[in-house]
Parts: C-alpha cells; sequence; structure tokens
C-alpha cells in the first residue's frame, strides 16, 4: 500500500468556484513524510479557493499508513455511526492480508470517524500512550462537565512531564484544558481491571472512541458493584 491520490472538482461554499482538488486516498509516511506534516498541520486536505480566499476542510476517505511505527489507521467522515460499525467488522474480517506486518510487532490498527480523530491517534501512538486510557480520561471530563457548559469536542495536544494538554471546544469557542497526568494513570488502572472482559486483540483492526469509553466505565462499574460475579 503506497501513497495514492485522484482529483475532484470542488465547488468553494462561499463563491461557488470550481477549483481542482487533489484527494489523498493513502498517505505512507516512509514515502511522503510531508503529507504527514500537512495532515498534522490540516492543510493536507482542503479547498484553498482562488476566486475568494476562501479555505475549506474537505471530509474524506483516508488511510495512514507509517509503516516505521506499524500505524495503520482508517478515517471515514463519509460513514454514519452505524456504516462505521459494518467497517469495522470488514477490515477485522479482511485480517493481516490488509497489511502483514511480522508478528513480533505490535501494529496499531484503528478506525476512526474523522480527520481529528485521525490526527489525536497519531499523536498519541507516537507519545508512547494508550489511546483506550486516553478516551477513558476524556469520557469522564466530557461527562463531568455536562451540567456546567456542555463540551462539544476535546483534544489532545500534547504531553508534558506531569499533564496532559488539551483543547476544549465549548459553545463560545475553543479553549485549553490541563488535566495532571495521574488522571492518564487512573485510567490506566480501570483498563487493566476491565480489558480481559472485552477480549481485545491488540492485533485487530479497533473503534476506540466514547462509546468504547462508555462501555469500558460501565463493565468497571458492573465489577465494582459486584466483585464476585454473581
Ligand atoms: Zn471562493
Amino acid at each position: 500500500m503506497t501513497t495514492a491520490f485522484h482529483q475532484v472538482m470542488a465547488q468553494c461554499p462561499v463563491c461557488l468556484n470550481e477549483e481542482e482538488l487533489t484527494i489523498w486516498d493513502v498517505i505512507d509516511t516512509s514515502t511522503d513524510p510531508d503529507l504527514k506534516e500537512k495532515l498534522l498541520r490540516k492543510t493536507l486536505q482542503s479547498l484553498e479557493c482562488r476566486n475568494c480566499g476562501h479555505s475549506t476542510l474537505i471530509a474524506a476517505p483516508l488511510v495512514y499508513r507509517d509503516p516505521k511505527q506499524h500505524i495503520l489507521i482508517e478515517s471515514r467522515p463519509d460513514l454514519g455511526p452505524d456504516d462505521l460499525l459494518v467497517r469495522l467488522q470488514d477490515l477485522q474480517a479482511a485480517g493481516p492480508t490488509l497489511w502483514p506486518t511480522p508478528a513480533e510487532t505490535a501494529p496499531f490498527r484503528r478506525l476512526v470517524a474523522s480527520v481529528n480523530d485521525l490526527i489525536e491517534k497519531i499523536l498519541v501512538h507516537e507519545q508512547g500512550l494508550d489511546d483506550r486510557a486516553l478516551e477513558l480520561v476524556k469520557f469522564v471530563v466530557i461527562k463531568h462537565q455536562a451540567q456546567d457548559t456542555p463540551i462539544e469536542e476535546l483534544r489532545l495536544v500534547g504531553v508534558a512531564k506531569s499533564e496532559l494538554n488539551f483543547v476544549m471546544k465549548l459553545e463560545d469557542g475553543w479553549f485549553q484544558y490541563q488535566l495532571v497526568v495521574d488522571a492518564y494513570h487512573n485510567a490506566q488502572m480501570i483498563l487493566e481491571q476491565t480489558t480481559d472482559t472485552l477480549n481485545h486483540d491488540p492485533a485487530a483492526f479497533a473503534l476506540i472512541d466514547s462509546t468504547y469509553a462508555e462501555r469500558m466505565i460501565d463493565r468497571f462499574t458492573a465489577a465494582m458493584s459486584d466483585p464476585i460475579g454473581q
């Protein structure tokens, strides 16, 4: 699987001017590290209108591949929640034929619903964090905040020694948000106590999102209130 693209005519939503646009279908970072930089800066798939100057982000399917770090992530902004689950089953059924990795390596294979999810997964993996634990942290923060000011989006942007740095989208804009790294360690602990019941195959494609986090919290809560499993 190497870098692939196709071209389409896209219309500027502001002035209706038509521009030719390159849609990236696959990015392979081993041959095209510059495309990864563009992806992280969110300039990879944007329509820059030469008529009015407006720039529009295009939501198209994209496969991100980093052979060095054994990352394979498929981003499907074109699918709704139900179709996303169907796609996940297809990917899991296809198994290693999609992208064989040596048995001794730990591949990171994810299906995500948006480019923002994709960017966050890359960051999380490269920082050596567990995206399942991070989703738990995000889920709890969003839930706690819900009665107060609902958080529309919460994104990890960096990791310091003792804290995780996020940006959060509230009704009136984006704000910075810091969380002590202990919150992440607590989430890891919850994960360790619940993973075996989920039977998660680390080499399989997974959809690790807020729904996943909610399921984990539910299982953990159930296990705590019924420690002997009756
Ligand atoms: Zn325009």
